[in-house]
């Protein structure tokens, strides 16, 4: 942990291009949350997958620009190689991953065994003998490949507790930890990440909700504490589908070039959240005390952007 005792909230944005207004409003919920609830609010660059160039800072502005503080420094997750690998070292003594050989084509044509949910992983690798490992190792290394390393979970689903969704039980993936690039894998950094920074409340969009109970298992399975989660509900296009860029006018960049002032765009968003006239996150964090933000509604913000 960064610092004492005070536990802290956290906005993770992957660098993959400009913040829309979904993108802000989780923010904003985000420190809503962490402040309202007295704790640390702490940002993360998740850089390990995709990346834009200058996205990172771009996002960064836009989250000073609409008046979000943040305790700390911003913390870069490609920085956290040695402890991301480290953390890799601690499952692999304790017996909890086991290598992948499969390839994405294998996945899908091995379909779902019995009692494996649609989607996960089927096993296929799990329990091979070390002779056949070896082989299937010398054939990916005569590819040019790598193995994946996966998580063997210790159970087949784990429960969490979310702020606005209750006990939340799902079933645990013997998901990828480690990549066949050599690059951790995303559930992995946020754990270990998330722990670094002393975060104990996830505040994030509810598409997340259900990579919780993977997420909690594997900080378990490492001795680190799960957090509470604050799954926030999605903003969507007029259309249904998660809102994205391409949807019309929905960044900040975007708004101010249809004269749209940094205090219009908070008080759109306010009101997306049920709260009249709030022209500044200060107004937002008056509005909106924990009770409230624990009664907040639960369907998803349609987003209907200005005519250009
Ligand atoms: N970096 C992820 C994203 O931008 C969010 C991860 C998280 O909040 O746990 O979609």
């Amino acid at each position: 942990m960064e610092t004492g005792a005070v536990g802290a909230g956290r906005f993770a944005p992957s660098p993959t291009g400009d913040l829309h207004v979904g993108n802000l409003r989780t923010a904003i919920l985000a420190w809503l949350w962490a402040r309202a609830s007295g704790r640390r609010f702490v940002v993360r660059v998740e850089d390990i997958d995709r990346v834009r160039s200058g996205s990172a800072e771009r996002q960064l502005a836009d989250l000073a620009e609409i008046g979000l503080d943040w305790d700390g420094r911003v913390l870069v997750q490609t920085s956290r190689h040695d402890a991301h690998t480290r953390a890799l070292e601690q499952l692999r003594v304790g017996g909890m991953v086991f290598e992948c050989y499969c390839s994405r084509k294998e996945i899908r044509e091995a379909g779902s065994a019995p009692h494996v949910p649609p989607g996960h992983y089927p096993g296929t690798c799990a329990d091979l003998d070390e002779d056949v490992r070896a082989a299937r190792r010398a054939e990916l290394a005569a590819a040019g490949r790598a193995p994946a390393l996966r998580f063997r979970a210790p159970e087949p689903e784990w429960t969490v507790e979310d702020e606005l969704h209750g006990e939340f039980t799902g079933p645990v993936d013997q998901f990828v930890v480690w990549r066949s690039d050599g690059a951790p894998a995303y559930n992995l950094a946020v754990v270990v990440d998330d722990a670094f920074q002393g975060v104990d409340q996830v505040t994030r969009g509810d598409d997340l909700l259900s990579q919780a109970p993977a997420q909690a298992a594997l900080a378990t399975a490492l001795g680190l504490a799960m957090p509470t989660y604050v799954h926030v509900p999605l903003s969507l296009s007029v259309s249904g589908a998660r809102l994205a860029k391409r949807d019309g006018a929905v960044t900040l960049p975007d708004l101010h070039s249809l004269g749209w002032s940094t205090a219009d765009v908070l008080q759109w968003i306010g009101a997306s959240l049920e709260v009249d006239g709030a022209r500044s996150v200060a107004d937002l964090r008056e509005a909106l005390p924990l009770a409230a933000l624990r009664a907040m509604p639960l369907k998803p913000w349609t987003v209907v952007p200005p005519a250009t």
